[in-house]
């Protein structure tokens, strides 16, 4: 085992990056592999492209002879791209990206090839779906589901070494309608805010107003370790986190990797991963090294919510295989390495449209600011309403590792607005808007317009949910999952307070001018929901206690605290009452969320104790037999040997075995009433015991000789690159 750990030291340090081409300027490879818009244009007849435009940007259903001629069009763009094959993109329950490739190929009658896609194949696709999790849908279907093309985000070619595959992003469902995937609901819940927000523009006065959409700008954080390390450590490649590793001498106390140096093989890595992404038409914006040593971001320039998620399920995966190639392992989880930064991944969020603009943007005039101040207590309202429902979709085995812990926002939902902001909600509660007299006129007055920073410099790092000047930001989603169930809830939250708001406001209307009834309508929201407006320090202990005694928060610790959140009357009704999920629909996911947690827990349970009996205690037993073959040789000699490590190491290594032996008895424990009381044995039992097994062989690792220990270490991982 240590020939393994020494090897991959030598070896890394004489590493070069990888040798790849000089990259192209952006104008040369831009989108080259999209099938946008302007592709479309240029291969299809004024006609058909105006069909295929409107239904991209509405997402109106496509007759089936156009269909026709844009199936054979993208077939013939994709030949010219060298691809043989085609595959429907779906995204199912789990945060995976699903495919199924099919050949363009067909033989006729003379026994020739001849290259096939008609409207029907590109617009249906049956996939044998079976063995996805479908949660409680089972009962209701036999589990076949049907994927369908999403004509509102472009298919792309996917390259290999020596082929390449057209890639269709489609939904997935079952034969009885039911959503079985993460894009469905999506769309649902950017039409219900639409159809919400409408409602509330047209109350405000406006007559133009087009559709609106959401936004969704990604950054994600990730780790690289070398591959040499990682094959030398299971429960990376496996589990994709350490389970075990003692703290290193040096972590990240001296701040000296965050915005540092990017390390050359690095570099090379990004730059070959951004090219990548730019010919798929993914707009990287910035790169930097993050917090913790190994540890960088990538942020693409935001877009369409619907687009900008399958980017980012499109972005991990790429990020994935060209890692590979860079003699990498890119670590997507959570929490990869205990004791230094996690790696989270910050979700802004707006709402907009051509007409009115980001309704999130406080604008240049009163009546801009009116909008913006009820999209905005809109948000707030949905941040307290639905506070256990934020927590829910962010809710993973990984995730549990980095909410709550001191450096990433806490388990506890609160929203963070910034000084001015606070400043006017606090002050609507008291029935006034800034510059406002109180009774009488609530009229703003053109002087009187809320200035806000473009961009706040005090920018509250410990708040989960913070605005950032036109948009919000969810920082407490989680590296590896998808932005799919958080811009759901986003939007999901947001059309049931603007339908609430345009209730309010539609009354408030007939006996007010229209400042004075929109601040009626956010008085009456402030004082309701204005518990979760926090500016504060959101890692103190203070916090924690006033927001649960005071402020009456949830601070929601684990997953198996969260989930079950997601069947509150409150949530059923949420989702119900938007049209984004039935009933029905979410307890599926319910339950495969709780499959994928229980599932995680008990591969690292199972992990643990493989490698504490494989790796970790024969190494303590061999460094034990060289002491104690010393130790006996010196007394021999009539000298003692100072006994103190001797008796750690059995301590600790008999401690290891002890605990693993009931860690072993619990993992097999399958017969659990239902999905919570799973959750519950994982969280209350299987974590603690593994926490214990690993207290165990960290203290192992400090006492045996380097030479001996088998696993690659921390300081090793992190800093050798
Ligand atoms: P920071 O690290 O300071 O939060 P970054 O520049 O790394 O900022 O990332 C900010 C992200 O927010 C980018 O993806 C950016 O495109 C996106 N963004 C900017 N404005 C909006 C908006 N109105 N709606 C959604 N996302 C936005
Ligand atoms: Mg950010």
């Amino acid at each position: 085992g240590n020939q393994v750990r020494l090897q991959a030291i030598e070896q890394i340090t004489n590493r070069a990056p990888k040798e790849v081409a000089q990259t192209k300027p952006l104008s040369q490879i831009w989108a080259n592999d999209v099938f946008n818009l302007q592709k479309m244009e240029d291969a299809l007849s004024k006609n058909a492209f105006k069909a295929i435009k409107k239904t991209v940007q509405t997402g109106v259903a496509l007759d089936n002879s156009t269909a026709d001629i844009v199936a054979a069009a993208m077939k013939d763009w994709a030949l010219s791209k060298g691809a043989k094959f085609f595959s429907h993109v779906f995204y199912p329950m789990t945060n995976i990206t699903a495919e199924k490739h099919d050949a363009f190929i067909l033989t006729n009658s003379d026994g020739n090839a001849i290259n096939e896609f008609t409207g029907s194949l590109l617009i249906k696709g049956e996939p044998d779906g079976s063995s996805f999790p479908n949660g409680s849908l089972r009962m209701t279907n036999a589990a076949r589901g049907y994927t369908a093309w999403d004509p509102t985000s472009p298919v792309y070619i996917q390259h290999t070494a020596n082929g390449a595959t057209l890639m269709i992003p489609s939904v997935f469902m079952s034969w009885t309608g039911e959503a079985l995937d993460k894009k469905i609901p999506l769309l649902r819940s950017n039409s219900a805010m639409n159809e919400a927000a409408q409602k509330v523009l047209s109350l405000m006065g406006e007559t133009d107003i087009a559709d609106l959409n959401s936004s969704c700008g990604p950054e994600q954080e990730y780790f690289l370790v070398d591959e040499n390390f990682a094959n030398a450590r299971p429960d990376l490649l496996l589990a994709g986190r350490t389970l075990f590793g003692a703290a290193p001498a040096k972590g990240q106390q001296f701040d000296d990797h965050y915005f540092g140096a990017i390390p050359p093989r690095v570099q090379v890595f990004m730059q070959d991963f951004e090219d990548q992404l730019y010919k798929l038409g993914i707009p990287a914006k910035t790169h930097h090294n993050e917090v913790a040593p190994g540890q960088f971001e990538i942020a693409p320039y935001y877009g369409a919510a619907n687009v900008g998620a399958d980017q980012q399920q499109l972005l991990m995966t790429i990020m994935k295989k060209t890692a590979k190639e860079h003699g990498f392992l890119c670590l997507l989880h959570e929490k990869p390495f205990a004791g230094v930064n996690g790696s989270g991944k910050h979700v802004n969020w707006s709402v907009g449209n051509s007409t009115q603009g980001n309704l999130l943007d406080p604008g240049k005039t009163p009546h801009e600011n009116l909008q913006f101040l009820l999209f905005c207590g809109a948000v707030i309202r949905g941040v307290h309403k639905y506070g256990p429902l934020l927590r829910a979709v962010i809710a993973s085995a990984g995730n549990d590792h980095r909410l709550g812990a001191n450096e990433a926002p806490p388990a506890i939902l609160s929203v963070y607005l910034g000084d001015q902001l606070e400043k006017v909600f606090e002050e609507i509660k008291t029935g006034k808007l800034t510059g406002c007299t109180d009774g009488g006129e609530m009229d703003l007055g053109l002087s009187q317009i809320l200035n806000f920073d473009r961009d706040p410099g005090d920018r509250n790092r410990t708040s989960p949910f913070a605005f950032t000047g036109n948009r919000f930001e969810f920082r407490a989603v989680g590296s590896e999952q998808s932005v799919s169930g958080p811009l759901v809830a986003m939007n999901t939250m947001l059309a049931d307070s603007l339908n609430w708001i345009a209730e309010k406001l539609e009354a408030a209307l007939t006996t007010q001018d229209q400042t004075a009834a929109v601040i009626t309508v956010l008085k009456e929201l402030v004082e309701l929901h204005g518990n979760a407006i926090f500016g504060g320090d959101g890692y103190s202990e203070e916090w924690h206690k006033a927001a649960v005694e005071e402020r009456g928060l949830l601070n929601i610790p684990t997953t198996a605290d969260a989930l079950p959140h997601l069947m509150s009357a409150d949530i059923v009704k949420l989702f119900e009452s938007t049209g984004v999920l039935s009933p029905v629909e979410l307890e599926s996911r319910y339950e495969v969320y709780a499959e994928q947690y229980n599932l995680a827990i008990e591969v690292e349970a199972k992990l643990t104790s493989d490698i504490a009996k494989t790796k970790i205690y024969p190494a303590a037993i061999s460094y034990l037999s060289e002491l104690t073959h010393a130790s006996s040789s010196l007394s021999g000699l009539g000298l003692d040997l100072n006994p103190t490590v001797t008796k750690e190491i059995v301590e600790h290594a008999n401690g290891l075995l002890v605990t693993v032996t009931k860690l072993e008895a619990e993992v097999v424990k399958h017969d659990f009433a239902d999905a919570e009381a799973h959750m519950r044995h994982s969280a209350d039992v299987l974590c603690p015991l593994m926490t214990e097994v690993r207290a165990h062989a960290d203290a192992l690792e400090l006492l045996v000789a380097d030479e001996l220990w088998p696993l690659p270490k921390y300081s090793e991982m992190l800093f050798i690159k």
